[in-house]
């Protein structure tokens, strides 16, 4: 079922040797990655945990908290590693649940140089302290590994509806999302010095889930990241299981965030997962005291891949992350009938729509806000 790995040109390191230690087949270790050094010239390590099968076969590594605050990813590993319900039969599994230590030490995103370590890939040894970082990572983890998968959340102040973001073009990469089961899959390179997209030109296939917010382990995405990550483990073969297959699955190719013309204050109309049709309102823009200044509405029909949790906006600040259905793809409302036959998705939508105020758009002017646009970037 594994393709055999083809690149000659990346040197690969042993899955299984870890400093002096040899891991046998069947056996689960802790080790301690170190990753950079504190002020007081002591190694600050990251915990990794490696599986070896009981027979040869692909590694995988899963990995979060590159975002020192975006946790989910963290809880979801976190039940992996407690999860005794599956086995690895064939391959190596490395596990690290916080890659970001020193961001997720002071609960922030970025590192203490003041820079987003997923834009420092594959990094440089004499380079700065995020990049020195990134090559540790990026040769002790992903020179071990044939796949990835990476967790992520939205950024501060926003959450994402669970989606994979994976460059389709890729079949390798392609089959990796699609054995991961998400009824949403959002075609993207990543942006230049990311982890996954680094990764991924080195030869290790790598996808990323985008789910939920910061700072949190919200059960209903911790469900679904560790079920997928199961699928994708049954899908290579590396674990006995059912792989994921989807009611229905809509493969974005296109993203806008629509964001405020105005300052204000925000009533959402939808939900977070929610599909809206070209002109459904969004959301509507109203003074403080509620006084309307503009309804904001769907310039194509979409599905809501993220949005704002703070209602407060000012010009310029994102409202709502749609992901662009085409004309190849099925009617709303198939679509909408097909994925709620998944219960977890249902869960999903109510969860994440009540950390936002979702009201019925009422009696709104009908006047429309005029959004500027812009090309995502990845959380
Ligand atoms: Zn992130």
């Amino acid at each position: 079922m594994e393709s055999s790995y083809s690149e000659s040109d990346r040197p690969r390191i042993s899955p299984h040797i870890w400093g002096i230690v040899e891991l046998q087949p069947g056996e689960r270790i802790e080790v301690s990655l170190d990753v950079t050094e504190s002020y007081s010239s002591l190694n600050i390590p990251i915990p990794v945990v490696v599986e070896r099968g009981e027979h040869d076969g692909p590694t995988l590594f899963i990995t979060a908290a590159i975002h020192g605050d975006e946790i989910n990813g963290t809880g979801a590993i976190r039940s992996l590693i407690a999860d005794h319900n599956w086995k690895l039969k064939r391959g190596t599994l490395i596990l690290v649940p916080v890659v970001n230590i020193l961001g997720f030490d002071r609960h922030t995103r970025y590192l203490p140089d003041r820079r987003d370590l997923n834009r420092c890939f594959p990094g440089n040894p004499e380079g700065s302290l995020a990049a020195r970082m990134a090559r540790i990572i990026y040769d002790e983890i992903v020179r071990r590994s044939d796949y990835g998968i990476d967790l992520h959340t939205a950024a501060i102040r926003r959450t994402n509806f669970p989606c994979i973001r994976a460059e389709m073009n890729n079949p390798r990469t392609a089959r990796l999302a699609e054995l991961f089961g998400s009824q949403i899959i959002l075609n993207q390179e990543g942006p230049a010095g990311s982890f996954r997209r680094e990764a991924s030109a080195g030869g290790c296939s790598t996808i990323l889930l985008e789910a939920g917010e910061v700072w949190k382990v919200e059960p209903a995405i911790v469900e679904f990241a560790v079920r997928g990550i199961l699928s994708v483990l049954a899908g290579l073969d590396m674990i006995e299981g059912e792989v994921q297959k989807p009611h229905s699955r809509v493969t974005i190719n296109q993203s806008r965030w629509m964001r405020a013309s105005r300052g204000g204050f925000l009533r959402f109309h939808c939900s977070p997962g929610e599909f809206v049709r070209e002109g459904d309102p969004l959301a509507t823009n109203t003074s403080i005291t509620g006084v309307e200044n503009n309804v904001i509405t769907a310039p194509f029909d979409a599905v809501i891949l993220g949005m704002t949790t703070l209602p407060c906006i000012a010009p310029g600040d994102p409202i709502c992350h749609l992901g662009r259905l085409e004309k190849q793809h099925k009617s709303i409302d198939w679509i909408q009938k097909r994925m709620s036959v998944d219960t977890l998705h249902g869960r999903m939508v109510e969860h994440l729509s009540t950390n936002v105020r979702v009201v019925n758009p009422g009696n709104s002017s009908q006047s429309t806000d005029n959004v500027d646009s812009s090309t995502e970037r990845e959380a």
